[in-house]
């Protein structure tokens, strides 16, 4: 595509750029960089994010959610059941 805004690398005056793919020193995550294409150049401009953060978020938390309810789910099951045993200790309790 080409370079419609009329941007120039602020070390070679190149007008083209490109998006790479790079993992920071000390970072866990990968970052996209907008830099100068031009081969000899390379100069770094700016960087993205890789992932949509909010994105993540949000899918995180449905996720935590569907699993928290699946635990509720779990424990009124059990709570049922607890109280099943409690009656058949008590009905056979009483019969002695
Ligand atoms: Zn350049």
């Amino acid at each position: 595509m080409a370079n419609i805004s009329g941007t120039k690398c602020p070390k070679c005056g190149h007008t083209s750029f490109e998006l790479v793919r790079d993992c920071p020193t000390n970072s866990n995550h990968d970052m996209y960089y907008i830099r100068c294409s031009s081969f000899s150049c390379h100069t770094f401009l700016h960087a993205i994010p890789l992932a949509d953060t909010n994105y993540l978020i949000e899918e995180t938390k449905k996720s935590v959610e569907r699993r928290i309810s699946g635990v509720e789910n779990n424990i009124g099951i059990v709570n049922e059941n607890i109280g099943r045993v409690v009656a058949l200790i008590k009905a056979f309790t009483d019969k002695k």
